[in-house]
């Protein structure tokens, strides 16, 4: 038997997602959709606030798959400390969860899953890894969309229409100046400029992170970071000292060689 579709909205948080989930709610209707959200445990509380008033908004509960550990937990549990290009934190807690989810459905409820990402068109070179990596990697494959980018205007603004026509207050990382609001501005992929950006504004969460890094160094030891500088490691002991010397300004738009993170729109 045919499996019947149903529509899944892949809720990062953010605010294109948010529009996205919204729209794909209007056009298919909500009996048919899903809003679904993968919990590193790592969020920012503000993001958890946003996500329920944009849920309540849309009238649809917020499906929720969490591993159960952070990130933090994973590295332990394969003895590698997730860095700006390799982190198994992303596989693990959001994009297992998320094929498994994607899998019972079918398997279970006979539904054949449809998938929308809050991706813009200035990141259209993501959407082609998505569709890519759905179309082979699960069992069958699996079709996405991406309606900012092959259904809305180029120009729309999903953050002014939430504030101003939702009356949502955006996720204060917004405006905070993170530029990639995932896992509290933790995230291990984030580098130079966005480990200065913490630093700065949230510097008790930067020590966090640098305590982090300092026991798993003493746990394992071995010679590992977060940030890599000349292919080399480079703590965020080592960082932070250098910005205390040198001001945190100069460090904000750092350049680096960081993979982008999968999880802002997985
Ligand atoms: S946002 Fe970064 S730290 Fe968090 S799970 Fe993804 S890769 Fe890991």
């Amino acid at each position: 038997m045919d499996r019947k579709p149903v529509h899944v909205a892949m809720f990062s948080g953010g605010a294109a997602s948010a529009y996205v989930a919204y729209q794909m709610v209007l056009t298919h209707g909500k009996e048919n959709c899903i809003l679904f959200f993968t919990n590193t445990l790592w969020e920012d509380e503000d993001n958890y606030r946003f996500m329920d008033e944009v849920a309540d908004y849309i009238g649809l509960e917020i499906t929720e798959r969490i591993d159960g550990r952070t990130p933090e937990e994973v590295f332990y549990d394969y003895r590698f400390l997730g860095n700006s290009r390799l982190a198994k934190c992303s596989e693990e807690l959001k994009v297992y969860q998320t094929i498994t989810f994607l899998e019972e459905l079918r398997d279970e409820k006979n539904l054949e899953p449809i998938l929308y990402f809050g991706i813009g068109p200035h990141e259209k070179h993501r959407a082609d890894n998505l569709r890519d990596f759905y179309e082979h990697r699960p069992i069958e494959p699996i079709e996405t969309r991406f309606p900012m980018i092959e259904t809305f205007r180029a120009d729309l603004d999903a953050k002014g229409i939430i504030q101003n026509e939702w009356g949502i207050k955006l996720p204060r990382m917004y405006e905070l100046g993170f530029t990639h609001a995932n896992c509290g501005g933790r995230c291990v992929r984030g580098g130079f400029a966005h480990y200065a950006q913490l630093y700065k504004v949230w510097p008790d969460r930067y020590n966090e992170q640098e305590e982090m890094e300092e026991n798993f160094r003493k746990h394992f030891e071995k010679h590992v970071s977060i940030l890599k500088k000349d292919g080399k490691p480079y703590t965020l002991k080592e960082y932070r000292e250098t910005m205390d010397r040198e001001g945190i300004e100069r460090f904000l738009n750092a350049p680096d060689d960081t993979v982008p993170c999968v999880c802002s729109f997985s």
